[in-house]
């Protein structure tokens, strides 16, 4: 998704980091008070469900940490989801058929699923399952199966439910359901659930590596909306004033499974890709906003264009490039990209939301991460896309400015790998972990590798952490999961040389290294100052006077003798991330001036509500 801080530049919207745990349950009471209406609106409950949903729990709010046994134990085969959205009741009805292969002897399925839906009949193979055969308690669907199953052998469960589905308050970083209208009052309806995840809506291993090989989706709606989605369309039809779109997708990542439904119209047109063969790509947009769109559109060949030659093949390529206008700002949904960035015209010349959630179709879609803690090769390699694609477009200002106001915003208060495994929020949340730091930072970081390495073994290093291989084509690669262990082994093995050193200062720790700098007569000497003394022989290049000087710093010291020669840069060309005390002087400047003005608009508020209710 889009970095919070990014949405500070659009106008007053101010995300700082995405909400913490604790305030889930704040988020959870709001939706059992919108639970509690299917109540109120006369929603048939069987007698033996309790009269009040329970709320929505922290373990469903969250996604990702160590997996259950009894869920590492599956492999997911096939799931078929069947929803009926009723935008009148902000309700929904489903039917999940899950097919799973057991890797392990299993008694118990054990699925995420939010415990505020009803659970009106469960089957096994076809077989109805008594009620006391399966308990949803905290979030965690526990089916006691009928007979063991014998690793090796498959089995399918149906679950049929309803409920009002937890509402978004900040999507996407606070996600859910978004139940929003048109400018002409129809429903527009989306869901976006990185933080949450998929058992927010249907039950599913909620766990970067739960994806299912195949999924088909049924999506019912009230004619004549529409509600394109995830793959390939395999028809819609219409009864009784309902549509239902059938679609199927291919190991869809498992927070990219949306439902996105509105008043669209489709822009259509084919891709003619530089390895001979053609998709088709497709914009759903609001039907208000055909003008616009157009110019969206225009942006949607050239980006492929970019990413086909500079990373690889699109990998979706057998289904579509997808894109459809959201009421959120944006999420990289599998060829179905959500767009909210209301078409907003750019300085460097193209649309940075949907330039970035399009790169996750490489990095998070093709390429996903074992573990939420290796979230940066998603984000990172997702933010760094925009500025190589200015330096694609328009050349080394734009790209350099990019990096520059991403270097504005780094933290350096949590490693951006921890080495644990982590739920998403841990990562996200900056007052938890990285936050902004796996997006701003690690984009410098990949720079500053390009810059080490050269372009050569960057790009070769990224085909293969995207791939698994050099010299992907269409048809000789599958999505497939690595982290960050995986990358640093890539680079090891592109260069033949160890740049564990690398990786040790700037993923693992959180101050970035600092070159210190003192005289010694005419001498110039540097010297790398890191956390905990991690070696660190970072090459620095030094322009003294118009002789452009390497000290290899190889034990993390070197000398340069400059005499009185004008100027003395280090770092000329702006290779190596590095601390800079004048970037932290005027973050805090900024911080205290932000708090400061946020204090003002608040005391001025309070005044004006005092002086409201003191008026007779
Ligand atoms: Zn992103």
């Amino acid at each position: 998704m889009a970095s919070p801080t990014a949405a500070l530049t659009d106008g007053d919207l101010k995300i700082v980091s995405r909400e913490s745990a604790l305030s889930a349950r704040t988020r959870a009471i709001a939706a059992f008070g919108a639970a509690s209406l299917l109540v109120l609106t006369g929603s048939a409950h069987a007698a033996d469900t309790p009269a009040k949903p329970p709320e929505t729990s922290v373990l469903s709010l969250d996604t990702g940490g160590p997996m259950p046994a009894a869920q590492a134990a599956l492999a997911f085969d096939h799931a078929d989801l069947a929803f009926k959205i009723i935008p009148d009741r902000k309700a929904i009805e489903g039917t999940a058929t899950l097919t799973f292969t057991a890797k392990a002897p299993l008694d118990k399925l054990v699925l995420d699923f939010d415990r505020i839906y009803a659970i009106r009949a469960l089957t096994i193979d076809g077989k109805v399952l008594p009620s006391k055969a399966w308990s949803n308690p905290e979030g965690r669907l526990s089916i006691t199966l009928p007979r063991r199953l014998a690793k090796g052998r498959s089995v399918a469960v149906a679950i049929s439910y309803d409920g009002v589905p937890h509402e978004a308050k900040k999507a996407p970083w606070d996600g859910g359901f978004m139940w929003s209208k048109t400018e002409t009052g129809e429903p527009w309806i989306a869901t976006a659930v990185q933080g949450e995840g998929c058992d927010l809506f249907w039950p599913c291993i909620d766990y970067p590596t739960g994806e299912p090989k195949l999924v088909d989706l049924h999506i019912t709606v009230p004619a004549p909306l529409v509600a394109p989605a995830n793959g390939v369309f395999l028809g819609m039809t219409e009864k009784d004033g309902w549509r239902t779109y059938n679609w199927r997708a291919k190991t869809p990542n498992t927070y990219a499974i949306a439902l996105d439904v509105g008043p669209y119209e489709e822009m259509t047109a084919t891709y003619e890709s530089r390895y001979g063969d053609s998709f088709p790509m497709s914009f759903w947009h609001l039907k208000s906003r055909t003008e616009p769109a157009k110019t969206l559109f225009a942006e949607f060949t050239p980006m492929l264009d970019f990413y086909e030659q500079m990373i690889g093949p699109y990998p979706f390529r057998d289904e579509k490039m997808g894109v459809v206008e959201t009421p959120h700002l944006g999420m990289e949904h599998q060829t179905i990209n959500a767009y909210g960035n209301e078409y907003k015209k750019d300085v460097y010349g193209f649309d940075w939301l949907l330039q970035h959630e399009f790169a996750h179709e490489w990095f998070g879609n093709q390429l996903t991460d074992t573990d939420n803690d290796d979230m940066w090769l998603h984000e990172g390699f997702g933010s760094y896309m925009q500025p190589l694609y200015s330096q694609w477009l328009h050349g080394d200002m734009e790209y350099m400015a990019r990096l520059n106001t991403m270097r504005g915003d780094i933290k350096n208060k949590s490693p951006i790998v921890s080495g644990k495994q982590l739920k998403e929020d841990d990562v996200y949340n900056a007052d938890r972990g990285p936050g902004n730091d796996i997006y701003y930072k690690a984009a410098n970081v990949l720079h500053t590798l390009r810059t080490l390495i050269g372009d050569e073994a960057f790009f070769k290093a990224t085909r293969l952490i995207v791939y698994g291989r050099d010299d992907p084509k269409p048809g000789n690669f599958t999505p497939r999961y690595a982290g960050t262990k995986d990358f640093i082994k890539i680079v090891n093995e592109v260069t033949g040389k160890d740049y564990r050193w690398f990786f040790d200062v700037y993923l693992y720790e959180p101050a970035p290294p600092e070159l210190i700098e003192t005289q010694e007569g005419g001498d110039l000497l540097l010297r790398w100052k890191t956390s905990k003394d991690k070696p660190f022989p970072m090459p620095i290049e030094v322009k003294v006077g118009a002789k452009l000087v390497i000290l290899p710093m190889a034990d993390g010291a070197g000398r340069v003798a400059v005499g009185d020669a004008i100027p003395v840069i280090v770092d000329p060309a702006s290779k190596v991330l590095r601390r800079q005390p004048y970037v932290e002087q005027w973050q805090a400047w900024k911080k205290a001036k932000d708090d400061a003005a946020k204090a003002e608009a608040e005391a001025k508020k309070k005044a004006e509500e005092a002086a409201k209710a003191a008026k007779p």
